[in-house]
C-alpha cells in the first residue's frame, strides 16, 4: 500500500494507489443552519439523473433528519462501530482486504425520510429554547457523493471501473467497465455508490460533470430553496487562496467542516455546523474544529465576521462556479476563472415601500399596515 498524506487529519493513510491529486478538486460548502428540508435538491437531482429503471430507490442526493433520520438506515452509526469512533479509518482493513465496509441491505435504502423531524429527546409542552446550544434539537442534513481526495470506491474495485477526473476531481464510474460486484457500495462509508438491479452496474453522483465543465454549479445547489450551498474548487491548505470562497471557509475561517473525517478519505463535502446542537454530537460527526466553527459562526451572528457574513452571501446567488470573491462596503463580487465579475449580491436588501392606496390603479394594497 502507498502512503497518501491527509491534511484533514494531518498524517498519511494508507491508500492502494500511488497518491495523486487532481489539478483542481471540486467541493461544496453547505451551511447546516439554514437547510429547512424542502428536498428541492432532491427532486431536482433525482428528475435529472436517476429516473431511469433501476433507479427508482435512488437519491443521489438525499436529506436526513439527525440525530435519527438516516439513507441508508443506520449507515453512521454502523460506520462509527466499524471505525471504532475515529481509532481506523476505512484503509485499516485485515490483510487481504483493501477498504474496511459493509453492504446495506436492499430493505435499509427504503426509508430515506425516517426520523424526519424527530429531536433527540421528548419536548415538554411549553419548553422554549433560549440559548444555544439547545438541550432539545434536531437539525437536516443533506448528503452527496464527497468526490474523496482518496476514494474507498476506487480503492475497492477490483475491475479498476472508478476513476477521479484529473481536471476536476469528481470521481465516475465507467460503465462499460462495471460488472456489477457491488464492492464499491460496501467501500464507500458515505453509501453514495447504488446497485443498478435492472443495469447491473453500480451508479453515483457525478457531481453534474457537464454542468461544471461549462462553469456551472450542480443541479443541487443552484436550485436550493435556503441558497445553503456553494460549489467551487478546494485546494490543498498550504496552497489555499483566501480570495477563493471555498478556501477561506474551509482553510482561513475554518468554519466548513468535512463529515467523518477519519474515515481517512479527506471528503470534499464541507459543512457549518449547526449551532443549535450539542458541540459533542458535533465533534463526533465532524471532527475537534466543531467548536471553533460554532464559535466563528456565532461571531458572525454578531457582526464580528464582516468578510464571513458578506460570502455567505454569495451562496445561492449565481449558477456560475465562483473562483475568487471581493467585499465592497455593501456588497460582495464573484469572479469567474478569468477573472470576470459573475456576480454582484448587495450586503443589504433595499427596502420597498408601497403606498396603500396606488392612485394609478385606484386600488387599496391589503399587504400594507
Ligand atoms: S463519497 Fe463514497 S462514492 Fe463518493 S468518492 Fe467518496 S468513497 Fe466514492
Ligand atoms: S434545497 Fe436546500 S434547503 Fe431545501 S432541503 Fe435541499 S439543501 Fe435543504
Amino acid at each position: 500500500m502507498a502512503k497518501a498524506f491527509n491534511w484533514q487529519l494531518s498524517k498519511e493513510v494508507s491508500y492502494p494507489y500511488e497518491p495523486k491529486r487532481p489539478k483542481k478538486q471540486f467541493a461544496v460548502v453547505m451551511d447546516l443552519n439554514k437547510c429547512i428540508a424542502c428536498q428541492t435538491c432532491t427532486i431536482a437531482c433525482k428528475t435529472t439523473w436517476t429516473s431511469g429503471r433501476g433507479q427508482e430507490y435512488m437519491l443521489w442526493n438525499n436529506v436526513e433528519t439527525k440525530p435519527w433520520g438516516f439513507y441508508p438506515l443506520g449507515w453512521d452509526a454502523k460506520l462509527l462501530e466499524l471505525l471504532e469512533g475515529d481509532k481506523k479509518t476505512v484503509f485499516d482493513a485485515p490483510e487481504g482486504e483493501r477498504v474496511l465496509g459493509w453492504k446495506p441491505e436492499d430493505m435499509d435504502w427504503m426509508y430515506p425520510n425516517i426520523g424526519e423531524d424527530e429531536v433527540n429527546e421528548p419536548v415538554d409542552i411549553g419548553t422554549v429554547l433560549e440559548n444555544f446550544p439547545h438541550p432539545i434539537w434536531m437539525f437536516y442534513l443533506p448528503r452527496i457523493c464527497n468526490h474523496c481526495t482518496y476514494p474507498a470506491c476506487v480503492a475497492a474495485c477490483p475491475r479498476q471501473a472508478i476513476y477521479k477526473r484529473e481536471e476536476d476531481g469528481i470521481v465516475l464510474i465507467d460503465p462499460e467497465r462495471c460488472e456489477g460486484y457491488q464492492e464499491c457500495v460496501k467501500a464507500c462509508p458515505y453509501k453514495k455508490t447504488m446497485f443498478n438491479f435492472v443495469a447491473r452496474i453500480s451508479q453515483k453522483c457525478i457531481g453534474c460533470f457537464p454542468r461544471v465543465e461549462e462553469g456551472l454549479q450542480p443541479q443541487c445547489v443552484i436550485t436550493c430553496i435556503g441558497k445553503i450551498r456553494l460549489m467551487g474548487f478546494i485546494s490543498p491548505p498550504e496552497k489555499a487562496r483566501p480570495e477563493n470562497p471555498i478556501d477561506f471557509l474551509v482553510h482561513i475561517k475554518k468554519v466548513a467542516l468535512p463529515i467523518y473525517p477519519q474515515t481517512g478519505l479527506e471528503p470534499n463535502v464541507y459543512y457549518i455546523p449547526p449551532i443549535n446542537v450539542p458541540i459533542r454530537f458535533l465533534k463526533q460527526m465532524f471532527g475537534p474544529g466543531a467548536e471553533h466553527a460554532v464559535k466563528t459562526y456565532m461571531a458572525m451572528r454578531e457582526g464580528k465576521e464582516p468578510e464571513l457574513q458578506a460570502l455567505l452571501h454569495l451562496f445561492g446567488s449565481t449558477p456560475r462556479i465562483p473562483y475568487s470573491f471581493a467585499v465592497g462596503p455593501n456588497e460582495v463580487i464573484a469572479f469567474d476563472e478569468k477573472g470576470r465579475e459573475i456576480v454582484r449580491v448587495p450586503l443589504v436588501e433595499p427596502l420597498q415601500y408601497r403606498p396603500h392606496k396606488d392612485p394609478r390603479l385606484d386600488v387599496v394594497r391589503q399587504d400594507i399596515p
